[in-house]
């Protein structure tokens, strides 16, 4: 086997973030990089094991040409998520001739944050915090036919519990939106790319263009297989305005989702722009 390459600040940037964020759609131009490979929430491997799901690539994790030949990594380790450390994530990159690798895991990349903290993995794992508006996150929750009195302020606790996680390990931390993300893709890729300090690669601007091999990746159908990076906004017309003042009541109380999206100077992304011009009424797209 041949020695990686050994660029960038960083062997495993790990995002973290809640359900709905916008993991999956940063994960698929993050891993177009020639130096990234993304392999999606390589925590639930158990659960997509257990549930049957496949690859991203359409393959079962046994007959998919990436996962196959790892599965005797994942039985040494238990498929115990709790476990992975960076030594595994050294491994999963092994032949692959990438010198990062991207995990997407969210909410376990907090739970194991423990695994993080000593020895390289101390200074070579790096975070992205992807916040997303609780609007967008909640509609997608109850299309999932979930409550949302109930989601809300299970939201807001993460949230909170996240953010508090970004301050603690903030010099190897990014903070991320998925609505800036969506407004200005080369912006926010070049800022990403900048904190891990890898060179731009235009292959970003066509995550549709590879197959990749995520686990766990989003099932959401908005835009997939498209190169076309637009907004999803269904949340506007999908929501009540009993949930939409639950929600923000939820919001009020995280000081980083008021910062991002209630405060009057929030960034111009925020959903007080609903008549700019970069946001088309929903029904012209679809
Ligand atoms: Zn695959």
């Amino acid at each position: 086997m041949t020695t990686p390459p050994d660029n960038g600040r960083f062997r495993a940037l790990l995002l973290t973030g809640i359900a709905h964020c916008g993991s999956t759609l940063l994960g698929r131009m993050l891993g177009r990089h020639a130096d990234v490979l993304c392999v999606g929430e390589v925590m639930r491997m158990q659960e997509a094991l257990e549930l049957g799901f496949q690859c991203s690539c359409g393959a079962s994790f046994a007959e998919c040409e990436f996962w196959g030949p790892r599965a005797e990594l994942f039985e040494r380790y238990g498929n115990d998520y709790r476990r992975f450390d960076l030594g595994f994530f050294d491994e999963l990159a092994a032949g692959a001739q990438r010198s990062l690798v991207f995990d997407t895991s969210k909410t376990r990349v907090w739970r194991t944050r423990r695994n993080w903290r000593s020895g390289q993995a101390a200074t070579r794992t790096g975070f992205v915090f992807l916040l997303r508006d609780s609007r967008g996150v909640l509609a997608a929750t109850k299309r999932n036919g979930r409550d949302i009195s109930h989601a809300a302020p299970r939201h807001a606790k993460w949230i909170r519990r996240l953010s508090k996680f970004a301050r603690q390990e903030r010099q190897r931390t990014l903070v991320m939106t998925y609505e800036g993300l969506c407004r200005d893709p080369d912006g926010e890729l070049r800022r990403l790319l900048d904190f891990i300090e890898l060179d731009w690669d235009d292959e970003l601007r066509r995550p549709a263009d590879a197959v990749h091999h995520l686990v766990h990746a989003s099932a959401s159908r908005y835009l997939a297989g498209s190169n076309d990076v637009r907004r999803d906004e269904r949340w506007r017309t999908e929501l009540t305005a009993t949930e939409l003042a639950a929600i923000e009541r939820e919001m009020r109380r995280v000081p980083a989702l008021v910062e991002h999206y209630l405060d009057d100077d929030a960034p111009t992304f925020a959903y007080r722009d609903r008549l700019a011009a970069d946001t088309p009424p929903l029904g012209r797209n679809e």
